[in-house]
């Protein structure tokens, strides 16, 4: 994705504002990019269009370029696409103990571990009692790795009793739970490698028993157009509640998460992130799409700068960068805007290639008075030597220090500071025109 957006990116900085041709032709490549991204086709065709008709006619912030409008406005649509009703996400409906929750999905797609998980923090967020039980009975080793997992995190397991049929086992977990005052009673459900029909009939055997208040579809992160013929099955058949996405943790890019949305419509409620009983996480919308478009933390500085940089002054930076100058005067500039837009760190962070400059920069006990005593350390030097830094010597900084009543290690460090940017710039220059955002996109 990040290639293609910032070919088009390119083509969009040469001209002025979002015309319908700049939008269609930006979008067509992003519809190509969410297919790389894994994302199904018809879901990447509705999508591109509901951010066609959104981004058409938008006027163009002064200080970005429309490629970086574009981005954003991608980047929105798609958060609030894989949002959907903010209540959903993070929560499970347990009321009424004991409460069902039942777990379907593919085989090897993290049922079983994400089950455990899901007790785990059911158990220790929200105080409640949870017994789970293995249906799983074509693998006498899933019944075990369930059995293992609970006595880990202390949560008890339906005692496992060789020849019974899924029905048989739910009956008897749904009896065990309401006897034994359980709040919550977890069906793992076996999977298959692939739908099939003895699978969904079994599954929904089960699910007539048990009735249950949550039946979660848990699906492996990395799946890609899979993901969305194994949603459409499990919720047209089974009729799903809600969706888990595991190996998230691995480097996927997450378009299952947009085709599951899409598809099901239901709420993506958490994540996996590991193996381990703690690695689930509720679903966060703006990073899976941060993901699936790859933009880093770009959305966030375009953000900050409409708010803040004049479009001239961001204009005449970008072209000094681009040739690789990065004097005193263009870090006053910096400086000053960095004042305004809360601080060095938050913005350096933001750019690539920079969080470590930051990072070093609060180790040697930077805090925002900083920047005044920096502005007024270049306010002292003289023309000449704002240009040219480097003819700052031993007496010229004595002179400097005295002039704006600091010492000369402060001053160093501001020079420091300077040289460490101008090489970033360079690097940067070197890329060519769009060369920052490019950096950005990856
Ligand atoms: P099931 O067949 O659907 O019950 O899948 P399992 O729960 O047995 O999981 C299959 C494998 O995936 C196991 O090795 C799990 O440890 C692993 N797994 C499950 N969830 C995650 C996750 O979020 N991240 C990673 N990296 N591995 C996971
Ligand atoms: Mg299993």
């Amino acid at each position: 994705l990040s290639d293609r957006l910032s070919g088009v990116f390119d083509k969009l900085t040469k001209q002025g504002a979002l015309s319908e041709d700049d939008v269609k032709t930006a979008l067509r490549e992003v519809r190509v990019a969410l297919l790389e991204a894994d994302v199904s086709l018809p879901v990447a065709r509705d999508f591109v269009k509901a951010v066609e008709a959104k981004a058409t006619g938008q006027s163009v912030t002064k200080s970005v370029t429309p490629g970086q409008q574009v981005v954003k406005i991608v980047h929105d649509e798609l958060v609030h696409f894989l949002a959907g009703d903010e209540a959903d996400i993070g929560a499970l409906k347990v009321d009424n103990p004991p409460a069902p929750i039942l777990m379907v999905g593919l085989q090897g797609g993290g049922k079983t571990t994400t089950t455990a998980k899901l007790a785990k923090r059911l158990k220790e967020k929200q105080g409640k009692r949870v017994l789970m039980a293995s249906l799983d009975v074509y693998r006498p080793a899933a019944m075990e790795q369930l059995r293992v997992l609970g006595e880990q995190i202390g949560v008890d397991t339906l005692p496992i009793v060789a020849g019974e049929s899924p029905a048989q086992i739910t009956k008897r977990a749904k009896q065990m739970a309401t006897m034994g005052g359980y709040d919550v009673y977890m069906l793992d459900t076996a999977g298959r490698l692939s739908i099939d029909d003895t699978l969904m009939a079994e599954v929904e055997a089960v699910r007539d028993i048990a009735t249950p208040r949550e039946t979660i579809l848990v699906v492996d992160g990395l799946t890609g157009q899979d993901a969305v013929h194994t949603a459409e099955n499990f919720d047209g058949r089974i009729g799903i509640t809600g969706v888990i996405l595991t190996r998230m943790d691995g480097d996927g890019r997450g378009g299952a998460a947009l085709s599951m949305r899409a598809v099901t419509g239901k709420p993506i409620k958490f994540v996996g992130l590991g193996e381990k009983m703690d690695a689930l996480e509720e679903f966060h919308p703006e990073r899976i799409a941060g993901r699936i478009l790859g933009m880093g933390d770009i959305v966030s500085l375009v953000e900050k700068a409409q708010e803040t940089i004049e479009a001239e002054h961001a204009e005449r930076m970008m072209k000094r960068f681009q040739k690789g100058r990065f004097n005193m005067n263009d870090l006053k500039m910096q400086l000053e805007q960095m004042q305004k837009m809360g601080g060095m760190e938050s913005i350096m962070g933001m750019m690539p290639g920079m969080k470590k400059a930051a990072s070093q920069i609060k180790e040697s006990g930077f805090d925002e008075s900083v920047f005044k005593r920096q502005i007024a350390l270049i306010q002292s030097m003289t023309k000449l030597e704002r240009a040219n830094p480097q003819l700052l010597q031993a007496s010229r900084k004595k002179r400097i220090a005295k002039g704006a009543g600091l010492e000369v290690p402060e001053l160093n460090q501001l020079l420091k500071m300077q040289r460490q940017m101008a090489d970033m710039m360079k690097k940067m220059g070197k890329m060519g025109k769009g060369g920052m955002l490019k950096q950005a996109v990856k």
